[in-house]
């Protein structure tokens, strides 16, 4: 999911849609904008892409210099209308609005306990107990009740709240998720502040980036300007370094480091770790792309475009069914044939997750005239289900927790196969800001106690 919120813009509800522009790659199916207006809370949510239900009459019914925006892809809760946020809660504390990116872990009986303390839950999303939790907390002021309640929960949440007078804006201690800070400045006022899943939202905006939220702070933004505290310290970070494999966007940077400069160094990586004669190197768009120059940089074989993308088809990955995500492929890619005819390919991805996709496209470049297909991968092998916020389905249908390297080439049709290593790929996104990362789905080591075990026991497949 993307977040964003904004504090201080005449016309924030326009400034959180540009911003949400920016984020739609981190989620298509829902998208929402609540504003404030220092005595109301509006909310708007729809299903679909940020632009088709955002138009200018919608925009016009949020009025108010605050907002907070979301762009949802459902992990936990059902896919709809739902649990699309902001969500928005009434309670003793006033009207609260949230937006969420990650995945609580623990919620075990927090709800139960919720519930029978009187919490009425409006939504089936994970990111309701916070706000519940916030409404039905006995501490004294608003912002003691927040950092209270993010102490009592544990897993990933990058998260942007909103009362009608206040924005705030929180990281989970261990840093899962990004979240920025900007600022945009206006000579003859007060600041714009903002915050955002990725610095690429801000570029938009014409904000400056500021800096990152740490993990473990919440920061308050009012009229009188932007406060911090630490609510929690002491805990390691581990950001997930998925972000940087397939997630977030080459020109933002998160965790304090370019998405782009990571990608060119795994690229360069997998070169040197697993270099095979070719002709020519293609890139599996849009994902693949980044790390296939620096891979065609490193080792000299030409790059070019060898499968076109249609543009018109969302991220195949973050549709939820395996139906719409086969006929996705199709729709979304179609081979270069005079690119690739009689030619010995290397096609690089980013990853595999369950290998249907990967088949298809091996194939297609076969079928197109190459010569030999070897495929590159520019992570480790998938072995575990992420619970922080990215959609990976069950330990059963990750390919590679049940299938050697060597039975994954064979399934996929590929003359050679190859991942980059995780110490390769940890190099690659550790530069010099000595970034500490989540690498669970590659190891089935998880940095947070409670994960579902029944789904990272090995699979009876
Ligand atoms: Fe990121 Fe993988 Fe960790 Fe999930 S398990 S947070 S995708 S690194
Ligand atoms: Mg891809």
């Amino acid at each position: 999911c993307g977040v964003v919120a904004i504090h201080g813009h005449p016309d924030a509800a326009r400034q959180a849609y540009l911003a949400l522009y920016a984020l739609q790659h981190r989620g298509q199916e829902s998208a929402g904008i609540a504003t404030a207006d220092y005595k109301n809370l509006s909310n708007i949510k729809g299903m679909g892409l940020v632009a088709d239900i955002f138009t200018d009459d919608v925009l016009a019914k949020l009025p108010g210099e605050m907002a907070i925006g979301h762009t949802r892809y459902s992990t936990t809760g059902d896919s709809a209308l739902l649990n699309a946020q902001p969500i928005r809660v009434d309670s003793t504390k006033g009207l609260i609005a949230i937006a969420h990116n990650g995945n609580l872990v623990n919620l075990g009986n927090i709800r139960t306990r919720l519930e029978r303390d009187g919490a009425f839950f409006q939504t089936t999303s994970d990111s309701e107990i916070i706000v519940q939790l916030i409404a039905h907390s006995h501490a004294g002021t608003l912002v003691d009740a927040i950092a209270d309640s993010l102490s009592q929960v544990d897993g990933a949440f990058s998260i942007v709240m909103m009362t009608r007078d206040r924005i705030f804006a929180a990281r989970d201690p261990r840093g899962f998720r990004p979240l920025s800070m900007g600022r945009i400045v206006n000579p003859d006022g007060p600041d714009t502040i903002v915050f955002a899943s990725e610095t690429c939202a801000f570029d938009l905006l014409r904000a400056k980036w500021e800096r990152d939220v740490k993990p473990g702070e919440l920061v308050m933004v009012t009229q009188d300007g932007v406060t911090s505290r630490q609510y929690s310290t002491g805990v390691p970070q581990t950001s997930c370094i998925f972000e940087h494999v397939y997630f977030a966007r080459p020109d933002s940077r998160i965790f304090g480091r370019w998405v782009q400069e990571s990608r060119d160094q795994m690229g360069r990586q997998l070169a040197r770790e697993s270099g095979v004669p070719a002709d020519l190197i293609v890139p599996v768009p849009d994902s693949g792309v980044t790390a296939a120059l620096g891979y065609s940089a490193e080792s000299g074989i030409p790059f070019n475009f060898g499968l076109i993308r249609n543009h018109y088809v969302g991220r195949t990955f973050i549709e939820p069914e395996q139906r719409v995500r086969d006929f996705g492929v199709k729709l979304k890619l179609n081979p270069v044939r005079n690119l690739l005819e009689g030619k010995r390919i290397i096609l690089i991805d980013d990853s595999i997750i369950r290998g249907t996709t990967s088949r298809k496209i091996v194939r297609m470049v076969r079928q197109a005239g190459a010569k030999e297909v070897h495929l590159r991968i520019s992570c480790p092998p998938t072995i575990s289900p992420c619970f922080y916020g990215v959609d990976t389905p069950r330990k059963k249908e990750l390919i590679a927790a049940n299938n050697s390297v060597e039975e994954i080439r064979r399934y996929i049709e590929a003359d050679t196969l190859a991942y980059l290593s995780l110490d390769g790929l940890e190099q690659a996104c550790h530069g010099v800001e000595n970034n500490h990362y989540c690498t669970a789905c590659y190891t089935g080591i998880y940095p947070t106690q409670w994960v579902d075990v029944e789904d990272i026991l090995p699979a009876a497949v």
